[in-house]
């Protein structure tokens, strides 16, 4: 005999009629689901995935008044995981709640039942898709980019690429594919590391540096594949290519080898792609494990998460540099919104820009604020129509 999941609510949530509704218009009056797998032009490859598509989840929120909020995250594969969290637990507590309401929203949906199974991962990139539709609705009503809601500057954001690097090109391929970026204007690119044999890392970074000339800004990004040892036998070679940054060289939970690492080195770490909540970037930072902090919108809690993460690191003179798993539909506005010493910095992927009403405009390396009112994640029909994914979320096709 089969018995239904039993129901609990969270003492830190309160019901939805407890909440006080500001404009009325601004009520949530329903909460849909569904996700796009957008083809690469061609594959690509790190250390740990290979991929032919990017997967963008998403969540449209829509308020009394007519408007649609748009939030989105980018994964590998299981977005039906994020969809369905969403569609089962978190709508609920959405449906008649007013969509001005961030932080609140934040705070309910977070202390959740669910936060038992998912202070990380999918739990809280669920968390993040609704927060990035709350702050796309949010712009939306004040008429404005999110930019300019959050007081960010209109100067061009510099950017770098990362979609030059991959290791499934032969070292050949990787020198032309980078060599042609820089005749794009790109002044800063990154490459991945991390083969099975170091000694090829050696070659391909030695001939990257060689092809691209002192006057470019090169980082590496091994994806969490070497061990502490690996790593400290790579550092010199990538101090004499004068690596920018040396991005997630061990796993990502491993503060205290992060902090070994930087310390014996005159490289600055960078990570943050794969550490899911303030907390965990806080204990970071007060370790000196990382220089370079990676916080993504999507991987913590959305945008409100993002703020406070970016405050937080560049108060300790910390560079603050995305890492776009939304592919820099939302880092675009929320980059270079606090103050800071370092100027603010972009990576730069295109690979779902056809996915958006709102396409990115990057010229000469230097990335244009968006002009249109909202977080620029407003999905393109055309778009739904070709990659959605059937069976995945509320808003389903067959
Ligand atoms: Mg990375």
């Amino acid at each position: 005999m089969a018995v239904d999941e039993p129901s609990a609510s969270g003492v830190l949530s309160p019901d939805r009629a407890d909440l006080v509704l500001g404009d009325d218009g601004a009520a949530i009056v329903s909460v849909e689901t569904y996700a796009l797998a957008v083809p690469l032009k061609s594959p690509i490859a790190d250390s740990t995935a290979a991929l032919t598509h990017w997967t963008v989840p998403v969540v449209e929120i829509r308020t009394r008044d007519g408007r649609v909020g748009t939030g989105i995250s980018g994964v590998h594969a299981g977005s039906g995981l994020l969809c369905t969290v969403i569609d089962d637990y978190y709508a609920a507590a959405l449906l008649g709640a007013s969509s001005e309401d961030v932080i609140g929203t934040w705070n309910r949906l977070y202390w959740l039942p669910t936060h038992w199974i998912g202070r990380a991962g999918v739990v809280h990139m669920a968390l993040s898709m609704v927060d990035i539709a709350l702050w796309d609705l949010a712009a939306q009503r004040a008429g404005v980019p999110l930019w300019r809601l959050l007081g960010g500057t209109p100067d061009p954001i510099e950017a770098y690429n990362t979609d030059a690097g991959w290791l499934n090109r032969t070292e050949n391929e990787l020198v032309h594919d980078l060599s042609s970026l820089l005749d794009q204007g790109w002044k800063r690119v990154k490459v991945k590391v991390g083969k099975p044999d170091p000694l090829e890392d050696i070659s391909r970074v030695r001939a990257v540096r060689r092809a691209v000339g002192d006057g470019t800004t090169l980082m590496c990004d091994a994806n969490q594949r070497w061990d502490l040892a690996t790593a400290n036998r790579m550092m010199p070679v990538l101090e004499e290519v004068a690596m920018d940054w040396v991005e997630e060289p061990l796993h990502a939970d491993d503060l205290e080898g992060h902090a070994t690492l930087q310390r014996a080195t005159r490289l600055d770490i960078a990570a943050g792609e794969s550490i899911y909540s303030y907390q965990q970037f806080a204990s970071f930072i007060a370790g000196d494990a990382l220089r370079v902090v990676q916080v993504d919108a999507t991987r913590v809690g959305g945008v409100t998460e993002w703020l406070q993460v970016a405050a937080h690191a560049a108060a300790r003179g910390l560079r603050v540099a995305p890492h776009a798993g939304d592919m820099m539909q939302v880092h675009q506005h929320v980059v270079g919104t606090g103050l800071a010493q370092s100027p603010p910095l972009i990576e730069f992927i295109p690979w779902t820009q056809d996915a958006y009403v709102d396409r990115s405009i990057v010229q000469d390396g230097y990335l244009q604020r968006p002009q249109a009112p909202g977080a620029s994640t407003a999905i393109d029909p055309e778009a739904r129509r070709n990659w959605q994914i059937r069976g995945v979320g509320t808003a389903r096709v067959s």
